[in-house]
């Protein structure tokens, strides 16, 4: 896809974002200029590459962050909010698969650490982003009902995670809505302000002393035992690179990374915003206020807001293009599970692209000894893409066990390159669209 095409299609997504309209955002960050050296480049101002830099900034190195736009405008800025554990089950069955139970249990920990990372943060660095404790994952139909059941056991019974069934009959304590069969509660997770949460990151990082650029793309990477990025005006020169800029990496300079471009597919999923309702109505909806994902392959996620409007999130688009009628469909989707709210205006909406890998299972290597890349998210960033920051500062520090335990999966290339995958995958698409309709 050209570059001009998907960048100017974000452009359009994000104009009316609730989060972009609720949040104050700093002034920016400046341009980078000159000639700059660092012990650690990082590109991308998400949760990947403002973990990976504020962790190395506490460790003792010097760091320099490049973000093409303003922090948090790609999906760290826009997403469902839901911090969820884990990797979304065709995530965790790919890791089985590849890792065996021993390691895919270590990576199962390394994503409830993720979790555990995102609120001890919150709590020391005093972010204000939101947080609310407690997830529900609902099935939409018995077939469904038994896919949750095969997910949740092995996890509660084998892993100890604390997850709770709860049958239809129980459902109304916990959601005010017919149309699910049943669900499962995860204490651990929760929800917050994305772009919030975001943006504090980034002042955190900026307090631990690191050194960020915004409006500045890396535009060429010349690798070498002192890699050297450039951008429009300046260049940095630094002794490791980390790699966070998920599917647009690529839109800025095609040679920055090509080898792991084809490894991940932009899947555009939306979101719309209701206006606000009394404390009690929203209280009524929804009683144990937790973030709500069902469980089809194609989902509808949604949770409360913290000034009491519903934000839902559903459908998606493999091809790259916005969907018509979009606001019309998400909230057609959004009466599906509360019909009681034909009343109320949608005041927002607003997208992003998702970075799909083949298997669902995050990707994270190395272009070489001093180049890492974080990347493959799924759908599941909030809290693992934090993590990601985490283990590519302990590679960074050769300390790798848990790096590697990720870089050792391995990801198939989606068909037809970076310009023609986009059709084989809408035709793979349309296989899960009918499994979910039947
Ligand atoms: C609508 C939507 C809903 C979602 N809902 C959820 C959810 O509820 N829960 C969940 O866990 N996950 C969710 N996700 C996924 C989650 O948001 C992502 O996995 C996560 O934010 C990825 O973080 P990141 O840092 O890798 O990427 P991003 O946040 O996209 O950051 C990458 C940054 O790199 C910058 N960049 C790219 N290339 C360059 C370059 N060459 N030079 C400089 N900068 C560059 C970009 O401008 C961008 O700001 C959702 C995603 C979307 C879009």
């Amino acid at each position: 896809m050209p570059a001009a095409t998907l960048l100017q299609k974000e452009l359009g997504l994000v104009e009316s974002s609730w989060y972009e309209a609720s949040v104050q955002r700093p002034a920016p960050q400046p341009t980078l200029t000159g000639h700059w050296e660092a012990d650690v480049g990082v590109i991308g101002g998400g949760y990947a590459g403002l973990s990976a830099a504020l962790e190395l900034a506490q460790r003792g190195f010097a760091v320099v962050l490049l973000e093409a736009q303003r922090l948090g405008w790609g999906a760290s800025g826009r997403n469902g909010g839901q911090v969820l554990a884990g990797f979304g089950s065709d995530g965790e069955e790919a890791i089985c698969h590849q890792l065996g139970a021993a390691r895919s249990r270590m990576a199962w920990d390394v994503s409830v650490e993720a979790v555990s990372l995102l609120r001890e943060r919150i709590a020391r660095y005093e972010m204000a982003c939101d947080w609310q404790p407690g997830a529900l994952t609902v099935s939409v139909k018995p077939s469904r009902t038994r896919a949750l059941r095969r997910w949740m056991e092995p996890l509660a019974r084998d892993w100890g995670h604390p997850l709770q069934w709860i049958d239809k009959k129980d459902l109304p304590q916990w959601i005010a809505s017919e149309r699910f069969d049943a669900a499962v509660h995860d204490p651990v997770s929760g929800h917050l302000h994305p772009l919030k949460y975001c943006l504090e990151l980034g002042r955190a990082a900026h307090g631990a002393g690191v050194r960020i650029f915004e409006n500045s793309p890396a535009l060429r990477l010349e690798r070498g035992e002192r890699p050297l990025v450039k951008t429009g005006q300046g260049e940095l020169r630094c002794r490791h690179l980390i790699l966070a800029g998920n599917v647009y990496l690529g839109e800025y300079g095609d040679a920055l990374a090509p080898e792991i471009s084809g490894r991940i597919m932009p899947v555009g999923t939306y979101m719309i915003a209701t206006e606000a309702m009394d404390a009690a109505r929203a209280k009524a909806l929804i009683p144990s206020a937790c973030a709500v994902s069902d469980n089809n392959f194609v989902l509808d996620y949604f949770r409360l807001s913290a000034d009491h409007r519903l934000l839902f999130g559903a459908g998606d688009s493999y091809s790259g293009v916005t969907p018509r009628r979009l606001v019309s469909r998400i909230r057609g989707s959004m009466l599906r599970v509360f019909p009681s709210l034909a009343d109320l205006s949608v005041t927002h909406a607003w997208g992003g692209f998702v970075d799909l890998t083949m298997n669902k299972a995050p990707d994270f290597g190395r272009l070489a000894p001093n180049i890492f890349y974080l990347q493959g998210f799924s759908g599941h960033g909030l809290a693992m893409a934090g993590m990601a920051g985490r283990l590519a500062a302990e590679a960074v520090q050769a300390q790798a066990e848990r790096f590697d335990l990720f870089a050792r999966l391995k990801h198939a290339h989606f068909p037809g390159g970076t310009r023609l995958r986009t059709p084989a995958l809408v035709l793979g698409m349309l296989y899960y669209r009918l499994r979910d309709a039947l």
